[in-house]
């Protein structure tokens, strides 16, 4: 039960707010704040207190018995700014019960304890199964005690902390691992789902003949039941009763193969029986080793009393799939990076990135992330670093600034990876998109992007992309506009586009958008300054409909009730 207690009239407005979002789950404590605090301390598993953080430490102070029997106490500013977890934030709940709380009444939760606050991942966060003294490993993670990782492959684990590694010796032991291996007290097992088990039945083949033989072949060879990822057969099998509650047993997908796509899988035993029924010479072996990986239990034959068998298998262990996230970390400013690219660089033990990107983004890194920053030129190292990272088995985060994929590096990456790898891709806002939002709306009608950089691509490809522009009278946004090295490109450029576009054509140019030194000017096409123009500005060009209106550059969208 958690205890609410206010003094005010906002508080108790507050108060009321989180008793009806969670019915049933909360007592308000009414009266003189002294005694409701005491009432509620004693009778609670946790308290949200509507109070100052230092009268809550006054009233609470001379109750306090110790870790593991206080309850989880959480204070709430006058004004509903703050969620703070106060006392109990791990054994009590509150540093929980805080980001609920905040959710519910739209504020910010504080969380101060070491490890919340720098984002430790749970055992649990994986979402795998967990055996042994879970719990104990968990505290020991948490509160920076060593614990020893025993993991027979590399998984794409989120980054760890020093004190969790193979090197960490002299505290628990955390095994990651499908075999059934021997723990002391202390220790505790993660179970990936490294396992496909292929299914082969005869019609009406009972659900626990299958599921018996399976518990059983795993048990022979040292296996554990909970690193069953799925079960698979042949499709003609897709709605088998008993392998379907099989599946459904081990709490699996059930995934099924084309009968002629398992006919050419080699398997060491073919038969003729499955040929006949199902069109392959092998269902079990087949349909285990269809998504790759290596033969641990060649096909096994159930075995009831008295009847022939109806069920067989065999068991296939996967390689574990390398996760490669391509980040777009946005023009600069830090609430333009959104939140599912912050989770991806927090999800990420490897972190693959410009050096002055990743020192953009260093501070949302969790502890244990390894870093592989590279300089400037070295766009195909880092691709390459990448995907070799990913297909070794980590969670990598290929980070870029704007969008990634556009003049970035999901191309190169993507390029250079093959299927065995997960990609995960995280959009952000690109250049083009940022600049626009400062000039007004200039990219209201049909736009396109033009790199100007023709260090990849020769210049005659370029122009005859800018002419085409020109000619369909699409507004244009050049990246890349004009470096040291390469100065008459933009005023190339520019000519093209004013033969088909009046002089006084809206020109926007946006210098590092949405960064410290943010600076924008709206001008013309005969009126563009070269000079005011480097690598860290984009500029976009309108189209014969844009104007400019009231300072702002805008590109009519064609509306009719628009003249
Ligand atoms: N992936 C990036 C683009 C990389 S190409 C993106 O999606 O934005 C590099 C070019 O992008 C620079 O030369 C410049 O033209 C443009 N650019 C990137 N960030 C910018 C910013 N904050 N302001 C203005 N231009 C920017």
């Amino acid at each position: 039960m958690i205890g609410l207690i206010s003094a005010t009239a906002a508080g108790a407005v507050a108060r009321d707010r989180l008793a009806a979002a969670w019915p049933g789950r909360t007592r308000v404590y009414e009266g003189p704040v002294r005694d409701a605090v005491e009432r509620a301390f004693a009778e609670c598993g946790q308290l949200v207190c509507f109070l100052a953080t230092g009268a809550v430490v006054r009233l609470v102070a001379p109750l306090l018995a110790g870790k593991a029997a206080d309850p989880g106490v959480v204070c709430v500013d006058e004004a509903q700014r703050y969620a703070v977890s106060l006392l109990g934030g791990h054994g009590g709940g509150a540093n929980l019960l805080a980001e609920q709380v905040a959710d519910v009444l739209g504020c910010e939760p504080v969380v101060t304890t070491a490890t919340d606050a720098t984002g430790m991942p749970g055992l649990d966060t994986l979402g795998w199964p967990v055996e042994g003294a879970v719990a104990s490993v968990t505290r020991a993670v948490l509160d920076g005690d060593p614990v020893e990782l025993r993991a027979d492959v590399v998984w794409p684990l989120p980054p760890l902390p020093a004190h969790v590694g193979p090197a960490a010796d002299g505290g628990a032991v955390l095994h990651v691992t499908d075999r059934i291996v021997d723990i002391g007290a202390g220790d505790a097992v993660l179970r990936p789902p490294s396992l496909t088990v292929g299914v082969g039945a005869s019609s009406g083949a009972p659900a626990d003949e299958i599921v018996g033989l399976i518990e059983e072949t795993l048990r022979d060879v040292g296996l554990s039941a909970l690193s069953v990822g799925e079960l698979a057969t042949v499709d003609a099998k897709a709605s088998e009763p008993g392998i379907v509650a099989a599946a459904g047993h081990f709490g699996v997908p059930l995934v099924t193969h084309a009968a002629e796509y398992l006919a050419d899988i080699d398997v060491p035993n073919p038969s003729e029986a499955p040929l006949a029924a199902v069109g392959t010479p092998s269902v079990a072996e087949a349909s285990a080793l269809a998504g790759g990986g290596q033969l641990l239990v060649p096909k096994r034959k159930s075995s009831p009393k008295g009847r022939a068998a109806m069920a067989t298998c065999a068991v296939v262990r996967r390689r574990p799939r390398g996760r490669l996230a391509v980040v777009g970390l946005g023009p600069g400013a830090r609430d333009l990076l959104t939140p599912r690219a912050a989770a991806e660089l927090r999800r990420a033990s490897v972190l693959v990135g410009l050096d002055q990107y990743v020192d953009q983004i260093r501070d949302l890194l969790r502890p244990g992330t390894r870093i592989l920053a590279s300089g400037l030129g070295a766009e195909e190292e880092r691709a390459r670093t990448a995907v070799a990272e990913a297909c070794a088995g980590h969670a990598v985060a290929l980070i870029g600034s704007g969008d990634a994929g556009v003049y970035a590096m999901a191309s190169p990456a993507l390029a250079e990876a093959s299927d065995d790898i997960d990609v995960v891709g995280v959009p952000g806002v690109t250049a083009a998109l940022a600049a626009a939002s400062i000039l007004g709306a200039p990219l209201g009608h049909d736009h396109v992007s033009i790199s100007l950089s023709d260090l990849h691509t020769p210049w005659e490809v370029i122009e005859r992309r800018v002419r085409a522009a020109a000619e369909a009278d699409i507004i244009v946004t050049f990246y890349n506009p004009r470096s040291r090295g390469r100065d008459w490109q933009l005023p190339k450029a520019l000519a093209i586009l004013a033969e088909h576009r009046a002089p006084d054509t809206p020109v926007g140019v946006v210098r590092n958008a949405s960064r410290p030194d943010e600076s924008s000017r709206m001008t013309t096409l005969a009126g563009v300054d070269p000079a005011t123009v480097d690598m860290m500005t984009v500029v976009t060009v309108g189209n014969t409909a844009t104007r400019d209106i009231a300072g702002r550059m805008v590109t009519p969208r064609g509306y009719r009730w628009q003249s």
